[in-house]
């Protein structure tokens, strides 16, 4: 697990689930996403994240998940990457 910490905002990117179409990347309005080698969804700008939530409304696996106001990241943007085998 990965954590990205800015503000309150929490980005889970499920690696089980993900089967690296690409589409959160393509619909994101604020390129906060990105496809690295293998296709691994990366997290690269989540400063720019407006919440609008369209990546894990369009994730056809549901392996990605937007929420805020988490108590525990109150102070900071979190990117969490979940690694299940
Ligand atoms: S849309 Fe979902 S399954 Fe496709 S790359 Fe993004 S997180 Fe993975
Ligand atoms: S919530 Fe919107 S801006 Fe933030 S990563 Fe998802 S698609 Fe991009």
């Amino acid at each position: 697990m990965r954590n990205i910490r800015n503000n309150d905002l929490v980005i889970t990117i499920n690696e089980k689930w993900c089967k690296s179409c690409g589409i959160c990347v393509e619909f994101c309005p604020r390129t906060v996403l990105t496809q690295g080698t293998l296709g691994r969804i990366e997290v690269a700008n989540i400063e720019s994240c407006n919440v609008c939530r369209l990546c894990e409304l369009r994730c056809p696996e549901m392996a990605i998940i937007v929420t805020e106001g988490d108590s525990q990241n109150a102070k900071g943007k979190s990117c969490k990457v979940m690694k299940q085998s």
